[in-house]
């Protein structure tokens, strides 16, 4: 992998404390893999709790000189820190692949999407504004002022190894807040990459920390800090509640980016091969890892035979291999567990009337280096009724399932029959029908005859067990910043 890359010094394999590149305090590492190869392609510190709490003491002494410079100076640190992004996205692509399995072409995408979201808020901290309120009192004045919240705590996962670091550590930069982060312990390496450009760009000692290593640990020494004001996290929702309730002791702000079980529902007006080949775009990218995959589809019975057959024909031209060849479009799931949480799915379907129209196991002929590859073919189930597991559960890989209506309440209400709340799509022609469907959908964001709906401008999050907060857009400053009120009275 080293060799690959044309800037060496982005390998770092160190956690990054206060400006020193770190190893772990009792000297353990661990090993990062290839989820195409089942290789091993990096030895990567292993830190801990102590370890996290000297990260936690550098931010919180780097936090009065950052947080009290003008939000011009950080915006023009956070130009340079996207610029030298901008400049390392060859390498960057290749580390994000090696670790996370994902098709070059798909590492691509994400560092166009992950790094606007650098470029945004080095504009959108100077945009932070307070307010003179009309006062009822003659003889005083009332005023809010936004104020940093203070140390940040990030805690991002391995299915955006890029994008997740950016839109959580830009906003908490340019609102003038210090950050202790951790990427998922499976693609530490790119989070590493991002804190060497951020070094590079002259983020000053402190502000900006990595620690990389056990998760629980570092998790535990996060939510116990004091010091700590905000802890982000996208991730499970298992792990996120966890988090709520720690952070819970010392009243930390919080923002939760959880899991999802997105609902497509293409009405009989849809255009039926749009709706087909978004819904494959949606449910397979990232071999159906992502939390606003398409999960279940809904399609009104008259058109439900020409849309499956059009969905098959989307699903036979995926290409399943490792993601440095530049042919792949599916590439592997991160771990061998993540096949058999599929494969339990994709049975438990079958056994209760499903039937499988491509796909529904591990490829049988992958040729070396990919044959020890957490493989699985992009698998499209018919016949799927709500007690299948598929139904309930976050898949979190690449299988769909397609359930028939009739009413469209009646495909509302199986949308919403979700603990999740995260998107939701539809495809549809009818004007009216897209408000009131839209108007009714328990999502925080709804995707209509699209499905990419993510970008740096649009307040990304969810409702339920989806979790709270957004990111992303002029919302997305809030979430690190305080509101103080001042009144003054004139005597
Ligand atoms: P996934 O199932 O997608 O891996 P997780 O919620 O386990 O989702 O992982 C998302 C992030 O949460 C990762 O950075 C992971 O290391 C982290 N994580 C997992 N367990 C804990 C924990 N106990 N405390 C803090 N972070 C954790």
């Amino acid at each position: 992998l080293l060799s690959r890359l044309k800037d060496k010094d982005l390998a770092q394999t160190l956690g990054y404390i206060g400006d020193e590149w770190t190893p772990a305090s009792d000297g353990s590492t661990y090993p990062v893999m290839d989820p195409s190869t089942d290789e091993e392609i990096a030895r990567v510190a292993n830190l801990k709790g102590r370890d996290t709490n000297a990260a936690i003491a550098a931010a919180h002494a780097a936090f009065p000189s950052w947080s009290k410079r003008t939000a011009k100076d950080r915006g023009a640190i956070l130009r340079k820190w996207y610029e030298l992004v901008l400049a390392a996205q060859d390498d960057i692509c290749t580390l994000m692949t090696f670790e996370s399995g994902k098709p070059f072409k798909e590492s691509q995408a994400e560092f166009v999407g992950g790094v606007a979201s650098i470029e945004w808020f080095a504009e959108q901290g100077r945009r932070v504004e307070g307010d003179i309120l009309q006062t009822v009192h003659g003889d005083r004045r009332q005023l809010v002022i936004k104020q940093p919240v203070g140390v940040c705590a990030s805690i991002t996962p391995w299915n955006f190894p890029f994008s997740m670091v950016t839109r959580k550590n830009a906003p908490a930069l340019a609102a003038g807040c210090t950050i202790v982060h951790k990427p998922a312990e499976q693609t530490p390496l790119t989070a590493l990459a991002m804190a060497k450009l951020a070094q590079r760009a002259g983020v000053p000692a402190g502000v900006y920390n990595v620690v990389s290593g056990d998760a629980a640990a570092i998790g535990n020494a996060m939510v116990q800090s004091d010091l700590v004001r905000k802890l982000g996290f996208t991730g499970s929702t298992r792990v996120g509640k966890m988090l709520m309730a720690g952070c819970a002791d010392t009243v930390k702000r919080i923002s939760m980016e959880l899991g999802g079980n997105a609902p497509f529902i293409v009405f009989d007006d849809a255009d039926v091969q749009s709706a087909a080949a978004n819904v494959v775009a949606s449910a397979f990218r990232n071999a159906g890892q992502t939390c606003i995959c398409a999960n279940r589809i809904f399609v009104q019975e008259p058109i439900a035979e020409e849309f499956e057959q059009a969905v098959v024909d989307n699903v036979r031209k995926l290409k399943l291999g490792g993601g440095m060849d530049p042919k792949t479009t599916l590439g592997p799931l991160i771990a061998p567990n993540a096949i058999e949480r599929v494969k339990g799915h994709v049975d438990d379907a079958l056994a209760q009337g499903g039937r499988v129209l491509i796909g529904g196991s591990s490829p049988p002929d992958l040729q070396a280096p990919y044959s020890k590859g957490y493989f699985f073919q992009p698998t499209v189930i018919a016949d799927a009724t709500p007690n299948m597991k598929i139904y309930r559960e976050e898949t979190f890989g690449p299988a769909m399932p397609v359930f028939r209506f009739k009413y469209d309440e009646e495909a509302v209400k199986l949308a919403n029959d979700s603990e999740y709340g995260l998107a939701g799509y539809f495809f549809t022609t009818d004007l009216s029908r897209a408000w009131r469907v839209a108007e009714q959908l328990q999502y925080g964001m709804i995707g209509v005859n699209e499905v990419g709906i993510t970008s740096e401008v649009a307040p990304f999050g969810g409702v339920k067990h989806s979790g709270l907060g957004r990111e992303h857009g002029k919302y997305g400053m809030d979430e690190f910043l305080e509101i103080k009120y001042i009144q003054m009275g004139l005597g």
